[in-house]
């Protein structure tokens, strides 16, 4: 197919209870490409773009690359910042001369200050600038948040089925196929969404468990259809604190708007019914340490899902350090706590230098007080890594500048910046191997799971502080619709 379609990406999940604004320094740390350097990054990468690429390939279409912006997880993105980006991509398609059609890997729980639904303004101002005659088909993330206006506005949206996120390569194929077929004239698309008053947190909200597992299954039995083109089962993100954040479903079939609707009102009727389903089971810090030190198969990992970077809480959190310091733990590990003052000392102190600091809790103050850590440099780090897996496998990564130090039986990787440390690659990239720890406390909430599920003896989730707590009587919610469960009793 002789088709040119033009590729961009403006990702950001937005956690509205965090007072970290994000701006474009921070797309700048993460992720930010332009034209030919969106190839280079992400050619080849288990990701949406990586998916897009490969697809576009094996189909004979040409892309051509306009921007690709992430950042990390954090607080309401700067209206300057949007701006720019959306130039960005409005100068990218602009310059692509005649085009066919129009790919983008969104997110989906995007919130811009003063525009609550991104996403959807990104799509608008795409339709403005291409018209209605050039298909727009995205691929979003599992916790998008899933508005009208943006399937109205999209032809076609390809949701991550997984959380842990490991088919995003996946889902950028589909999105691209589903380009050359609209453009070939063999589909007709139509599409319907539903909402259920439901928006549960993320950590009881995986797929490979409990009723989104069960949610899942349903959405591939009605995939099997001939006249079903996808159908897509999302999380939703709460903590964007939005009108429209929660669960949805979304239905794309082949000219039948009837059965898309039926297929939305079967998978929200089914989400209802379980909704008491979407509970977590959490233990105290000193509590989870203790399990853990008593526990005879190894690593024990202890997931801070509260701090999660990846949910845009600070990640430097403290309580499970703290407990880790004061009940004396053995080979135990903290993956990782971003504190660029302490880093500092480090590198001051060199390898080998001793280390009194105090460490964490000073990016939002929100994830517990700052622990006074005396100990050893051991080693000091450049924090760059590559991903192997089994997300975004082959991406390139860096912590900022990073350093391991020893307080009694506890190694603390403190690093330079806020990322959420899934891939073991980044305790391996400083030497250590958590296999090789009793205890290994991960800064993650789900997404850890992909890789140290089959290293783990055990995995326990820790109530801790932090703005991706599963406890959601912790916030006060302003923006999203009431009544909701497990918000309202319902
Ligand atoms: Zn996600």
């Amino acid at each position: 197919m002789d088709a040119r379609i033009a590729v961009g990406q403006i990702s950001h999940e937005t956690n509205s209870f965090s007072p970290v604004l994000t701006g474009l320094e921070e797309f700048r740390a993460r992720g930010y490409a332009v034209g030919g350097d969106v190839i280079e990054r992400f050619a080849g990468t288990r990701t949406p773009l990586g998916g897009f690429f490969a697809a576009a390939e094996e189909e004979g279409m040409e892309l051509i690359p306009t921007v690709a912006a992430a950042a990390v997880p954090s607080g309401v993105v700067r209206a300057d910042a949007y701006t720019h980006l959306l130039e960005r991509l409005r100068r990218g398609i602009n310059d692509a001369g005649r085009i066919d059609g129009v790919l983008l890997a969104l997110h989906g729980a995007m919130v811009v200050d003063g525009i609550p639904d991104a996403e959807g303004d990104v799509l608008l101002r795409v339709r403005e600038w291409v018209g209605d005659g050039v298909p727009i088909a995205c691929t979003l993330d599992y916790h998008a948040n899933v508005t009208d206006r943006m399937v109205e506005l999209a032809d076609g949206l390809f949701g991550y089925n997984t959380y842990p996120h490991v088919d995003g390569f996946e889902r950028g194929v589909e999105a691209c196929e589903f380009m050359a077929a609209l453009l070939g004239g063999s589909i007709e698309p139509t599409r319907a969404v539903t909402r259920p008053p439901l928006a549960p947190p993320v950590v009881p909200a995986r797929t490979g468990w409990g009723p989104m597992r069960k949610l899942m299954a349903r959405a591939h039995s009605w995939e099997e259809r001939d006249d079903v083109i996808d159908v897509g089962a999302y999380g939703g993100f709460v903590y964007s604190d939005v009108r429209d954040a929660g669960l949805a479903f979304v239905a794309t079939t082949d000219g039948d708007r009837d059965l898309a609707e039926e297929i939305t009102r079967d998978m929200g009727e089914r989400a209802w019914k379980m909704r008491e389903d979407f509970a977590a089971d959490l233990v105290t810090p000193t509590e989870a340490v203790s399990r853990a030190m008593a526990q005879t198969e190894t690593p024990v990992v202890l997931a801070d899902v509260a701090d999660n970077t990846g949910g845009g809480a600070a990640g430097d959190g403290t309580e499970v350090l703290r407990a880790l310091l004061e009940l004396g733990a053995e080979e135990a590990v903290v993956v990782t706590i971003p504190d660029p003052e302490a880093v500092g000392h480090a590198f001051s102190r060199g390898v080998g230098g001793s280390f009194c600091c105090d460490v964490g809790g000073k990016i939002d103050g929100l994830s517990g007080e700052p622990v006074r850590v005396s100990g050893k440099v051991r080693l000091l780090s450049d924090g760059q890594f590559t991903h192997r897996g089994p997300m975004s496998t082959g991406l390139q990564s860096c912590l900022g500048r990073t350093a391991v130090v020893v307080s009694g039986g506890t190694e603390v990787i403190i690093n330079e910046r806020r990322l959420q440390p899934l891939d073991p690659e980044v305790p391996r990239s400083v030497g250590i191997d958590p296999a090789q720890r009793r205890i290994v406390v991960v800064k993650s909430a789900v997404h850890y799971r992909a890789a140290y599920e089959s290293l783990a003896g055990e995995i326990i989730e820790v109530d801790g502080p932090g703005l991706s707590s599963p406890n959601l009587d912790r916030f006060e919610f302003e923006g999203i619709r009431r009544p909701i469960f497990p918000l309202d009793a319902m």
